[in-house]
């Protein structure tokens, strides 16, 4: 026994781990090494809050208390480039090796997707970073276009804050409209109405062929030939697990690390959570990679137990994720898929207060609260419990009456 532990990724997942392990009463040495120079901070509040408003860094600090009290070697600003499975030995950007562990844990997250052009001009900018939150946010203080490529999760609540800025904003995708992946079409388009109603203007339906512009970007040319002027071009193209440097560890990597249901990769000693990992899960035969806040913390508290005691229970949760766009705050538990039936309780759509759920095969798989907080934690209970489309509709029924 080396009494060592070394965690990748000083963010979200690598935290929340230390946090349990600890808490489960780990007693040993702990390392974390982390590309970002930054304590570990929150991500989700990058494309809204920190953008509308003048949040310092320190209000995104993922702890409150005292860092000191987890008794960690904190290696931030270090970038881990190779992993010995044999050895559990970690190599690192500087060609220092850290000693070895007992265990190491994986929690290098994902990172924002990039378009094949455009990347070397100013005024074009991914976020996944809170540098990359400060680029943006010094951009749109001087910009008056903004266009953002990609109505995903990301596209849409920076095209909302922007807007919320005062800058015109027009969202491009290749999609009819926008978070279907998310919410399925017809709530994407209420959502679109509800961004149009605040002045974003769409292009829908239409792909991306280039960027304009010498040194800065100046427009973004779309495959239907039309042009868009812009002064900021926002890509929000979804994320990829950042796992490259894992490649010829001896781990199976396919879209993330590929786990058990307690976040173990099959090699010894060796375990994945968070953004960069894919964990079996009992709900989704094809074990879908959750790239979502709730799931990285969730997993912290399983896979602590699985690395203290050996084993923990299978997880296999209903994903959620929430999201603020405008004054919406729209929440989604389970998977939404075409052809999957809809049914609104609990409210309106025009009203955009309601609780959307969705059945398929008879059974509720998937619910969407817009300021439904509540109802929404209830219905991934109900979700996972398996209970029929026709109980969740009239439970939420008989709450409306
Ligand atoms: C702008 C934005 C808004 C979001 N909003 C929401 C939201 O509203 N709701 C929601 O549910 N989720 C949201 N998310 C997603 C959520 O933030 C992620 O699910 C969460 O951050 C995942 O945590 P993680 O620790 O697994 O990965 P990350 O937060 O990506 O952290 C991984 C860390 O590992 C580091 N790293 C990577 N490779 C290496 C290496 N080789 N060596 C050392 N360190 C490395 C990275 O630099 C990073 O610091 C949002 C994400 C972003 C970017």
């Amino acid at each position: 026994m080396n009494n060592h532990l070394v965690v990748v990724g000083a963010s979200l997942a690598g935290l929340r781990i230390v946090e349990a392990l600890r808490r489960e009463g780990y007693a040993g040495r702990i390392t974390v090494v982390g590309r970002e120079t930054e304590w570990p901070y929150d991500r989700p509040p990058l494309s809204k809050q920190f953008l509308t408003g003048d949040w310092v860094d320190e209000k995104l600090a993922l702890r409150r208390g005292e860092m000191s009290d987890l008794d960690v070697v904190w290696k931030l600003g270090c970038e881990a480039m190779a992993l010995d499975t044999d050895a559990l030995r970690l190599t690192l950007g500087s060609g220092d090796r850290l000693e070895p562990a007992d265990a190491i844990v994986l929690a290098t997250g994902a990172h924002a997707r990039q378009l094949p052009f455009g990347q070397d001009l100013a005024g074009v900018i991914s976020l996944r970073t809170l540098a990359d939150a400060h680029s943006l946010r010094s951009e749109i203080k001087q910009a008056k276009r903004v266009v953002v490529v990609g109505a995903g999760f990301i596209g849409m609540e920076v095209a909302a804050s922007c807007r919320a800025k005062g800058l015109e904003v027009s969202v491009v995708d290749p999609l009819p409209a926008p978070l279907i992946r998310g919410l399925g079409p017809m709530l994407g388009e209420r959502v679109a109405a509800r961004h149009r109603e605040e002045g974003v203007a769409f292009h829908l339906d239409v792909g991306v062929e280039g960027f304009d512009g010498a040194g800065r970007v100046s427009a973004v040319r779309l495959s239907d030939g039309s042009r868009l002027p812009a002064d900021v071009v926002v890509v929000g193209v979804g994320a990829a697990p950042a796992t490259q440097w894992l490649e010829g560890a001896g781990l199976e990597i396919d879209n993330g690390v590929v786990c058990d249901a307690t976040g173990f990769s099959g090699r010894p000693g060796v375990f994945a959570l968070g953004d960069c990992a894919r964990w079996e899960n009992a709900n989704y035969p094809e074990s879908p990679r959750f790239e979502h806040w709730t799931s990285a913390v969730e997993q912290a508290e399983v896979l602590a137990k699985r690395i203290i005691h050996g084993h923990a229970e299978s997880h296999s949760p209903i994903p959620y994720v929430w999201t603020d766009q405008f004054d919406l705050r729209i929440a989604i538990a389970g998977e939404i898929r075409d052809g999957d039936e809809m049914k609104i309780c609990l409210g309106r759509i025009e009203d955009d207060r309601f609780l959307a759920l969705f059945g398929r095969a008879g059974r509720l798989v998937g619910a969407v609260g817009f300021k439904r907080p509540r109802q929404l934690n209830a219905c991934r209970k109900a979700i996972a419990e398996g209970i029929s489309i026709k109980k969740a509709i009239a439970t939420h029924s008989e709450i409306a009456g």
